[in-house]
């Protein structure tokens, strides 16, 4: 089966992980900092924390820069989940914005504004696919607004830009992102203050950790704050460090994959869209395609699982997830529900070459043509 995506491990991140076995400190310490410098490097930035996961670095983000209950913030509806579940756990309300169109499936700069209130406290912006919004556009109606401006960059490491939109961004290193640590994440932020917030939140909201201690002169801590157990530990630490120097060149080969499929999509099936035609700076962290207004997805699905190639979708709207719509059942956003109804996400991984593209696209354009033959017939 071709797989939509399928991480890339091997020797030298076994050798990595040996390693900390070795040094026998396997909780969150030198390596860990470590990673955090090589990850802030890479983003040109001054520093980063380093979690358990991008879910904890949305959820610690928003608990340091102060959104709570009474706050409104604005997210996109077509993500992961966790774009509005972190809303919810500092007690704000999360207000879905629909995309510009199928073409540019991210959140809407007008629909934005449309739904900004007196109590619109944020904007959580992010990279579907992994390309980049405007940021000169965000930034100006951020500021415009007094709104604070978080990136959910869960798509977009390792690229230009990506964390200096506004006040602090979130990264993944789940499994099936463009670099993994089987579970992780880190967050980038332009306050010093902010950043400190987040890396004692991180760790129960005490003033130092275990491995600070053992090197200080005293054992005594304090808790200053309610945190909570978010760290990262040196095995996924040791496995990042090793994945972060691969990452650029991992980046290159999806662009070209990617523009592989463009063009073979454009070849072989044109009634088949392809999000962002226009170049923009991207991590081209998977690949969605928008079937015909009258395919039959599940059809097409079949028939691609049928020559083993597997499909996904990005997303189904979290505004229609049970938990949200009977929070918000007023909430319809018409772009969203029509590029999640035909939105397809085709295999793109760096185990894959021109060859696996092809049977891709050629599955793909015969499973389309297959339902335009039935209708002509019909
Ligand atoms: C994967 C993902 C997350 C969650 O990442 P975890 O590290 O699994 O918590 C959040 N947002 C988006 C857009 C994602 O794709």
């Amino acid at each position: 089966m071709l797989l939509v995506a399928s991480p890339r491990v091997g020797a030298e991140e076994k050798a990595a992980l040996a390693g900390v076995i070795d040094s026998g400190w396997l909780t969150m310490g030198e390596r860990v900092r470590a990673f955090e410098e090589a990850f802030a490097r890479m983003h040109d930035v001054e520093d980063s924390v380093a979690l358990g996961s991008c879910t904890a670095a949305l959820h610690l983000i928003l608990h340091a820069l102060g959104v709570g209950p009474g706050d409104e913030v604005l997210v996109p509806s077509l993500s992961f989940c966790a774009t509005a579940n972190c809303v919810l756990y500092v007690g704000a309300t999360p207000v879905f914005v629909d995309i510009e169109s199928n073409d540019m499936p991210i959140m809407s700069l007008s629909e934005a504004e449309a739904r900004c209130t007196p109590r619109t406290k944020a904007v959580i912006l992010m990279h579907f696919a992994g390309y980049m919004p405007d940021r000169d556009a965000w930034r100006s109606f951020a500021q415009r607004k007094g709104l604070l401006l978080v990136e959910d960059a869960a798509h977009a490491v390792g690229v230009k830009g990506v964390g200096t939109y506004g006040d602090a961004a979130a990264f993944s290193f789940y499994g099936n992102k463009n670099m993994t640590t089987a579970e992780g994440g880190a967050v980038i932020a332009r306050d010093r203050t902010v950043r400190e917030a987040i890396r004692q939140a991180r760790g129960h909201g005490m003033t130092s950790g275990t491995f600070q201690r053992i090197s200080a002169r005293t054992p005594i801590y304090d808790v200053t704050m309610l945190g909570f157990n978010y760290r990262m530990d040196e095995l996924r630490a040791a496995i990042g460090i090793v994945q972060l120097r691969k990452l650029p060149g991992w980046n290159e080969a999806r662009r070209l994959l990617t523009s592989l499929y463009r063009r073979q999509i454009a070849e072989y099936c044109p009634s088949v869209g392809a999000p962002f035609a226009e170049p923009r700076a991207s991590a081209y962290h998977i690949m969605p395609v928008v079937l015909p207004e009258h395919a039959n997805r599940q059809n097409v699905i079949d028939r691609l699982r049928a020559k083993k190639v597997q499909t996904t979708i990005h997303y189904p709207p979290i505004h229609l997830l049970t938990l949200y719509r009977e929070r918000f059942p007023d909430t319809h956003l018409p772009k969203t529900e029509d590029f999640a109804r035909r939105e397809l996400t085709l295999p793109l991984h760096l185990g894959m070459d021109r060859d696996s593209i092809e049977t891709v696209t050629a599955a793909l354009a015969q499973a389309v043509n297959v339902r335009a033959a039935s209708e002509v017939a019909a």
